[in-house]
């Protein structure tokens, strides 16, 4: 026997009883909140982490074992049990739709539509006018015909499943001819090549990296062809000597040969960005005059909507895309459908859209605004970061982010925080990202150059005083 087990049966000796900490007054307000099954369980967890420790031989302080302290242990791991997995962020990354941050932020307008989808029963597949059974997809293929021009729309969970859904039931166990320049993978999972085998359909590649041609697109069409399909270079761009075939090109040599045009578009803006002095990307519309068959684009990219995939175009393809089971397996919920409507309602009024929609309306904020606020800021900062980092107000680039327009960047302004030594700056630069990640609502930023780089593009007016007010904490967080 070990010369530890005399102090470590007196150290189990002191541990109380379970019924003990359950009456003590720190556990009160924890028994209330959450009930007598989570905290019973909390206790025995912490009990039992004791008693591990004194078997192991350490020497657990008598102050330790005191009920009231064990009792405040176990009401701190609750409450960390407790707090949401999913928390609000600073967005400061400089990247608007940021994939990992969630991309768009809702409209108030979709914001109180999916609170009453919530709460109350809705007409989600309820004809009102006949009492029959309705279709989900009719809450919002009027709006999207209205605005993209297409004959038909169906909206399924994102675009990847658009693009999966439209492949299965258009080309299965047929042959999709795709530029060999548009193989792309966006983030990772989602590859053309692979959606395609998984949809069972054979893919064809045309052309070379850097230059497809119409003869290229005419060549490979045979007997097994499918669907000609084009696919938006979202996340990088062909530059230098290049040549693609452009929709209305392609279209027409797919509809010589009786073959339909698919065309995933990616982010698929409804308006023209150049209107608002951004870069000109083709709209949704664009493609759809320029006689692409199937159109298919994100619902919470430059939409600014929710995660959802739109597919609009011919009647008769859509009719049969509907039609496909795999349809049933990729539908949206009515949340989405209760977010989405309003959002694309207020595509109606383009003139009023940069002040309501507020990806626009953060894609749109002029670098004067931006930079004022940056001069604001910056000294409430400095004060929080301390000695240890130099901290200015810079001009920086912000990008739109989730493969929209990659090589585009957008004038913005903000904070740099560079380590004032040259010594261990990784480390503490690592820290600081650290201390602002562990704030009550954490702040992301980018790290770059040696400097963390806090974009200030979206941060906005409204969300100032809660980032500012949490700069003490930040303080006592360097500090420690
Ligand atoms: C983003 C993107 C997708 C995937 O869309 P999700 O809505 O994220 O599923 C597919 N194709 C292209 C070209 C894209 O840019």
């Amino acid at each position: 026997m070990s010369a530890t087990a005399p102090a470590n049966h007196a150290l189990m000796q002191r541990l109380p009883a379970v019924d003990k900490l359950l009456a003590a007054d720190e556990l009160a307000p924890a028994l209330r909140l959450h009930g007598a099954t989570q905290v019973t369980g909390a206790v025995r967890a912490e009990l039992e982490r004791l008693r591990e420790a004194i078997r192991a031989g350490i020497d657990v302080p008598h102050a330790d074992l005191d009920p009231p302290t064990i009792a405040r242990r176990v009401e701190a791991a609750i409450r960390a049990r407790s707090a949401p997995r999913l928390r609000s962020v600073f967005n400061l990354t400089g990247t608007v739709l940021h994939t990992n941050l969630g991309r768009a932020q809702l409209p108030d307008e979709a914001v109180q539509a999916v609170v009453r989808a919530l709460i109350a029963p809705a007409n989600l597949e309820y004809d009102l006018e006949t009492g029959g059974r309705g279709d989900r997809d009719d809450l919002v293929s009027g709006l999207l015909r209205e605005l993209t021009g297409a004959e038909a729309a169906t909206v399924v969970n994102n675009n990847a499943a658009a693009v999966l859904l439209t492949l299965n039931s258009l080309a299965a166990r047929k042959e999709v001819v795709v530029s060999r320049g548009e193989l792309v993978e966006i983030g990772g999972a989602f590859r053309i090549p692979d959606i395609m085998g998984r949809a069972g359909a054979r893919l064809v590649e045309v052309g070379t990296t850097n230059r497809t041609h119409a003869r290229d697109y005419e060549a490979a069409i045979g007997p097994r062809t499918g669907l000609l399909m084009k696919v938006h270079c979202s996340n990088y761009a062909v530059t230098g000597f290049t040549a693609s075939v452009a929709e209305p090109e392609v279209a027409r040599i797919a509809h010589e040969r009786g073959v339909p045009l698919a065309v995933d578009l990616g982010s698929g803006t409804l308006v023209d960005l150049a209107d608002w002095g951004l870069p000109r990307e083709p709209t949704v519309r664009d493609i759809v005059s320029a006689g692409a068959d199937i159109v298919s684009f994100s619902g919470d990219k430059l939409l600014g909507g929710p995660q959802a995939g739109m597919i609009v175009g011919r009647k008769d393809l859509i009719a049969k895309i509907k039609k496909n089971p795999l349809k049933r397996a990729l539908r949206v919920g009515k949340l989405t459908l209760a977010a989405l409507e309003p959002v694309l309602a207020l595509y109606r009024a383009p003139e009023r859209l940069a002040e309501r929609l507020p990806t626009l309306r953060l894609l749109t904020r002029p670098q004067q605004g931006i930079r004022v606020q940056a001069g604001r800021l910056r000294d409430a900062v400095r004060a929080a970061a301390g000695a240890g980092f130099a901290v200015d107000a810079v001009a920086m680039s912000s990008q739109i982010g989730s493969g929209a327009l990659p090589v585009d960047l957008l004038p913005s302004f903000g904070l740099r925080l560079q380590p004032s030594t040259a010594r261990r700056a990784g480390r503490e630069l690592a820290r600081l990202e650290q201390a602002l990640r562990g704030l009550e609502r954490p702040v992301i930023g980018r790290v770059a150059d040696g400097a963390l780089w806090l974009d200030l593009r979206c941060l906005e007016e409204g969300d100032e005083p809660a980032f500012a007010a949490q700069l003490a904490s930040l303080a006592l967080a360097l500090a420690s």
